[in-house]
């Protein structure tokens, strides 16, 4: 395959695939505890937050259900905005547990809108917490996050944020935002594999753990806490992971954040026009376009799935289709990560030699 262009997993650079060659050391061993407490540290400074963050063995959506389950009680109200695929998934999760969800529906492709947050605020005191999305990997959308958070804590409201596909490539500033949760999984901006979510959680974020009632084990982060001290996690760790993501992170220090923003909107810019000049339409308004997902409008004459098919088979170039109610409507280039200019060029060429052979002039 010579171009995995999924919104993750994410290809990862040679030298962390060398480094999730290492042989297995002892999860309770001082190696561990000083590879965990660098990672650990390395990470604050990529969430920009003094807080805490949390290493989790678990995909992002175990991430956003530790979220829920150490912040919130059973019949507490909390309003999750949604304009995706994932906004609807939060909201389930809180939904599952028995917390009352006020939904603040956009319609999907469309960015949420900070006044009409004001408003749904107002309108009900009794909420406590907000529920975003802030790239939205299934429309190719990012929500203006620093605006709606200065909504949410005007209010003074928990904020609870999925950056699974943001964070670590587009601009997230945790503390200066005022967040209390974000979370994000290793095998979007990373460079890693699968197997590891991050969470942060701000003081106001513990402050509501301690009221917290709703059932939490393994995603306790209290007993993180007090394992975090010892430079341990609770459970076994993907240690393998772990070695990926400190190489990885290594990475992303030489690099410097700034850069990696600044690389990402280049890639972003060239995706988009690219994927115009072929004749598209982009999903999206283009204020909210996403600098790591793009996601491309097709026409109902044009087979979607014909057209992955022969990009994977025939010239390795793996594109992702529509989730949920969008399957068959659109493609998604994956633009996160470890990618260049060249790989958004060659996606766009291959894109160039297909189109005509599934009937697209
Ligand atoms: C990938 C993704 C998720 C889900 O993550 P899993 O690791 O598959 O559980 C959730 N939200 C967003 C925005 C994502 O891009």
């Amino acid at each position: 395959m010579k171009q995995l262009r999924v919104p993750g997993p994410t290809p990862c650079p040679p030298s962390v695939l060398q480094a999730l060659g290492q042989q297995m050391i002892d999860h309770r061993g001082p190696q561990f505890a000083q590879l965990f407490n660098h990672v650990t540290q390395r990470l604050k400074e990529c969430f920009l937050t003094q807080g805490d963050v949390f290493l989790l063995t678990a995909s992002g959506t175990g991430g956003m259900e530790t979220a829920i389950v150490n912040t919130l009680s059973p019949g507490d109200k909390v309003l999750a905005i949604t304009n995706g695929f994932f906004g609807e998934r939060f909201a389930q999760i809180a939904q599952t547990y028995g917390v009352e969800v006020t939904r603040l529906d956009f319609p999907w492709g469309e960015g949420a809108d900070p006044g009409e947050v004001k408003a749904a605020l107002s309108r009900d005191p009794a909420i406590k917490a907000v529920l975003l999305v802030h790239n939205e990997s299934s429309t190719g959308l990012t929500n203006p996050l620093a605006q709606l958070s200065r909504v949410v804590k005007e209010y003074d409201k928990l904020f609870l944020v999925d950056a699974i596909s943001s964070l670590g490539s587009l601009e997230l500033r945790t503390d200066d935002w005022g967040i209390d949760v974000v979370v994000t999984a290793s095998q979007k901006a990373w460079m890693t594999p699968p197997g590891l979510a991050m969470v942060s959680f701000s003081p106001g974020a513990w402050k509501a753990y301690q009221q917290a009632r709703l059932p939490r084990y393994y995603w306790d982060l209290g007993k993180a806490k007090k394992f975090q001290e010892k430079g341990q996690t609770p459970w076994t760790p993907a240690v393998t992971a772990i070695f990926g993501l400190a190489q990885a992170l290594e990475l992303m220090a030489q690099e410097g954040l700034a850069n990696i923003w600044e690389r990402h909107q280049r890639l972003g810019r060239q995706a988009r026009e690219g994927v115009k000049s072929l004749g598209f339409n982009l999903f999206i308004q283009e204020v909210y376009a996403s600098n790591t997902v793009t996601a491309v409008s097709t026409p109902p004459n044009l087979d979607v799935k014909k057209l992955v098919r022969l990009l994977r088979e025939e010239l390795g170039i793996v594109l992702a289709g529509g989730q949920g109610k969008l399957d068959g409507k659109m493609f998604r280039i994956g633009h996160l990560g470890w990618v260049n200019e060249g790989d958004i060029d060659e996606v766009l060429s291959g894109l160039k030699q297909a189109l005509p052979r599934v009937g697209y002039a």
